[in-house]
């Protein structure tokens, strides 16, 4: 039998037919139709829960929420149509999501995306180019390099340097962890981590960063085998910035006690304050000791995108790496981060070839390699997203975002020195502002004879953050300064007002008035 005689036979007595669910792909005139459909009707799903609800949130508990979700059907044996299935993501799940765009949505480093982006999102999406190789991801893999490339210039980097889109600060924050600590060990130690492991030294190697740092510098060292307690951390000032005094008194005692401080983490924009770390006297110091420099600007980063802000990141050039993301100041969705690297030869320590994706012979012809700079393998193509930002709003649009809530925060921090009701934990550096509730107030307490205790201070503040986001009226973030419960701000949404941040505050001052009633009672 020949081979098309066999073929021929295959053919006829059971050629496999397409299934049905076939026509739910792209690639035929009615696999395009039935998407063109299936994206109007997620867009008119969204943009009518967009309209029928108000406020930032239903605030429903979660309890509530669970005894209904347990309800929906996961794996049906037969499917229904689309249409129906989005309504019942409208109902159940849309109808009880945050809405970030919202103005009364002030809780988190949690943006509202920027339209362009949300186009670039259906974009990426549709196309799932894999950027794990060039040849799944062609035009895409140049063009993340390209995004990388110009992040780098933002920044102020040298020739050569190099980096990657990572899904945002963890990642970032992880990638120069590792990077610093196998740098260390091989020109300390002539080790190579990535083939010999950790060695001798594994006990003894130190991260140095502020308390206010992010907990993932902690985490990071969990995930690179040192252990949290690698991590030392260091006192801040009265603006809760690294104290340059203390740091060096840390390395110097570290040095003497014969351990291996590896590593700084500076904060551009901690999390709870927006505080920036003085760059400057820490890139001093890693350059004295002849220790990496990693800049966490997850946060903070975006104010390179301003003229006016620019100067806050004096210093951050020298960082050894830096980490940047793009879903919080930057108003892309999630997820989308940057990982830069100062000398991008220092990639060598994460080198990997493998036959399938990136030979080496592929390298030596120039063919972009981004697996070998990822901690990651299929990743997705993120970079379109600020790309087409950036392109549609102009740097200036961007910018102008930046500053405004930049400015609104001062402006609300002005209000609540002036309310007698509250008080200002931390003057704004970026754009959070972290404010407490004062049942404690002089004024008020006249008519009570024991001063109220600080955990019943405490508990009003929680309180009055838990009501006001169970009536889904403001979403106010928590935190603790010093060990006593704060409210706050993060100010990212440029059409929030400063009378939406009026509004909120007496609704602060309301709540906190009416539970401070209830919690005096019952000291
Ligand atoms: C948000 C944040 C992180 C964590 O980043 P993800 O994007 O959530 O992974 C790290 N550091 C700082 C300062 C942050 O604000």
């Amino acid at each position: 039998m020949t081979s098309n005689e066999l073929a021929g036979q295959v053919r006829s007595a059971d050629e496999p037919t397409p299934p049905a669910a076939a026509s739910a792909f792209l690639g035929s005139a009615d696999g395009n139709a039935a998407y063109a459909d299936a994206i109007d009707l997620a867009r008119e799903c969204l943009l009518e829960s967009f309209a029928t609800v108000e406020g930032p949130y239903a605030g429903t508990d979660h309890e509530r929420l669970r005894e209904r979700i347990d309800d929906l059907a996961v794996f049906p044996a037969e499917g229904e149509a689309l249409s129906d299935t989005l309504e019942t993501v409208a109902d159940e799940v849309l109808a009880d999501s945050v809405r970030v765009h919202d103005p009364g949505c002030v809780a988190h480093l949690h943006c509202p995306p920027a339209i362009p982006a949300l186009a670039a999102a259906v974009l990426l999406s549709g196309t799932n180019q894999s950027m794990d190789s060039f040849d799944q991801a062609p035009a895409a893999s140049v063009l993340e390099e390209r995004v990388v490339d110009a992040c780098c210039e933002l920044f102020e980097y040298p020739a050569g340097a190099d980096g990657v889109f990572t899904g945002g600060g963890t990642e970032s924050n992880f990638l120069g962890l590792l990077l610093a600590r196998d740098w260390y060990c091989e020109t300390r130690f002539d080790r190579s981590v990535q083939t010999a492991g950790l060695g001798p030294a594994a006990g003894d190697l130190r991260v140095c960063c502020s308390e206010a740092a992010h907990f993932t510098a902690e985490q990071a060292a969990h995930h690179l085998g040192l252990g949290e307690d690698a991590v030392v951390t260091v006192p801040t000032d009265d603006d809760r910035r690294i104290d340059l005094a203390a740091l060096d008194d840390t390395l110097e005692r570290l040095e003497a006690a014969g351990r291996h401080p590896f590593a700084i983490v500076g904060t551009a924009g901690t999390t709870d304050f927006g505080s920036i770390d003085p760059l400057e006297g820490l890139a001093d110091r890693a350059a004295d000791r002849g220790l990496w420099l990693h800049v966490d600007a997850a946060y903070g980063g975006a104010c390179a995108i301003s003229d006016r802000l620019r100067p806050k990141l004096a210093g951050i050039d020298r960082a050894d790496s830096i980490a940047v993301d793009f879903h919080k100041l930057f108003y892309q969705p999630i997820s989308c981060g940057a990982f830069l690297l100062r000398d991008g030869d220092r990639y060598r320590f994460l080198e990997r070839n493998a036959a399938y994706l990136n030979p080496e012979r592929d390298d030596a012809a120039g063919v972009p390699n981004l697996v070998s700079k990822s901690t990651r393998t299929t990743r997705r193509f993120d970079a379109l997203k600020p790309f087409v930002t950036f392109n549609a709003l102009g740097r200036t649009g961007v910018a102008d975002c930046v500053e405004y809530v930049c400015e609104l925060a001062d402006a609300v921090a002005a209000a609540i020195r002036a309310e007698p009701a509250l008080e200002l934990c931390c003057e704004p550096e970026l754009s959070t502002v972290v404010f407490r509730y004062r049942p404690d107030r002089p004024a008020h307490s006249d008519d009570r004879t024991e001063p109220l205790p600080a955990a019943a201070i405490d508990r009003v503040n929680r309180a009055v953050r838990d009501e006001l986001l169970a009536d889904g009226e403001v979403l106010l973030a928590r935190t603790t300064v010093d060990g006593a419960a704060a409210l706050k701000f993060t100010l990212l949404n440029p059409r929030t007002t400063r009378s939406d941040l009026d509004a909120a505050l007496a609704a602060v001052v309301d709540r906190g008035e009416a539970l401070e009633r209830e919690v005096i009672d019952s000291v």
